[in-house]
């Protein structure tokens, strides 16, 4: 493949100079974090068995009414072998899965609890497995009209490029990677040619690029991989990407809270931070920051408890009304291009 021969991620790591908060203890300038202020950046599950335990919380019978529309901006839908493994995978490793529901059922329990609308997100962690899967979600899709599937591709992988092509022309919204599971840092050469596509097509990327929520059990160690000034070389090298990072950037928020004020094209998703089953406090300054670019998203159905924990934890932020208004699902329509909500349908739905 021919290539531009100033590689825009290496020059853009030229320019990085010395970063203030670079290092493993990041500044904590009014920011709550694992340790306590000024302590170690311990990670999430150090020092804790794993799996983590469940949470048996109440869950509510639907969504408030008194809610703007709201859409789950991070959810997960796999075909059922592959959620079969991930289960496994979790059970073992990261947490009960207490909605162990096959991707039709998924999309009916949220929707008839009075969410709008889902964003599905997947992700491939072998060469080769990525079509299918794109493949998959764009029928889901199909079927489901409230459903906004993203693609994914493994990096690196053969044909990378033309899989994106195809899941582009398949009408899927984006594309999700996960730095952890498919091996990667958010600055590496083979990102290149992903993040020229999606910044020409104006398709947005869902990108695990934060260290947290990691595991031990991981073959690569998400702390080695991911850290804010990897991302920020992206940001700066591919200014038109709209990139959006999941768990709040976590465990970074003070670092990431800096990229959302000096770049337009990043956006957070909330998923699991706000939910008070890690030992960290929700950063709420990051809500202030850029109220229009947080998304909220739960993780569904890989969660250990309630299915509207994350959003009850949202509420007890108690944020402006203007901001609930975005981070529910104004700011996931303005990402995505989604249309407007359906309004008196949605009422219909119950
Ligand atoms: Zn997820």
């Amino acid at each position: 493949m021919s290539r531009d021969p100033v590689r825009p991620l290496a020059a853009a790591a030229s320019e990085d100079g010395p970063e203030p908060h670079e290092g493993p203890v990041p500044c904590l300038h009014g920011m709550p974090l694992a340790g306590g202020p000024g302590g170690p950046a311990a990670r999430w599950l150090d020092g804790r068995a794993t799996p983590l335990p469940a949470v048996g919380d109440a869950e509510g019978p639907r969504l408030p009414s008194s809610l703007p529309p709201v859409i789950d901006a991070h959810v997960h839908l796999f075909p059922e072998r592959v959620f079969a493994a991930i289960w496994r995978w979790f059970g073992q490793h990261g947490w009960p899965i207490r909605y162990p529901l096959p991707t039709p059922q998924v999309i009916d329990f949220l929707l008839s609890r009075g969410v709008e609308r889902v964003v599905a997100l997947h992700y491939s962690h072998a060469p080769g497995m990525a079509r299918e899967l794109n493949r998959y979600v764009a029928g889901i899709c199909a079927e489901h009209p409230r459903v906004t599937g993203l693609a994914t591709v493994l990096p690196g992988e053969p044909e990378a490029l033309e899989v994106l092509r195809e899941a582009h022309a398949l009408g899927l919204a984006g594309v999700k990677l996960h730095c952890h599971v498919q091996r990667f840092s958010p600055d590496a050469p083979e990102l290149e040619p992903l993040y020229a596509f999606c910044s020409e097509k104006r398709w947005p990327m869902v990108m695990h690029a934060g260290r947290e929520p990691s595991s031990r059990a991981y073959p690569v160690d998400p702390y080695a991989l991911c850290n804010v000034t990897r991302t920020e070389r992206v940001l700066r090298a591919f200014p038109d990407l709209q990139l959006c990072v999941p768990h709040l950037g976590a465990d970074e928020f003070e670092g990431y809270g800096r990229l959302l004020e000096r770049h337009d094209g990043l956006w957070l998703d909330t998923t699991m931070t706000l939910a008070s089953y890690f030992p960290v406090e929700p950063p709420r300054r990051l809500f202030e920051v850029r109220p229009e670019r947080i998304l909220y998203g739960t993780d569904f159905p890989n969660i250990p408890y309630a299915w509207d924990r994350e959003l009850k934890g949202l509420l007890a932020l108690r944020l402006p009304e203007d901001t609930l208004h975005r981070v529910l699902g104004a700011n996931a329509r303005a990402l995505y291009g989604l249309p407007p909500a359906a309004g008196a349908d949605l009422t219909s739905d119950a």
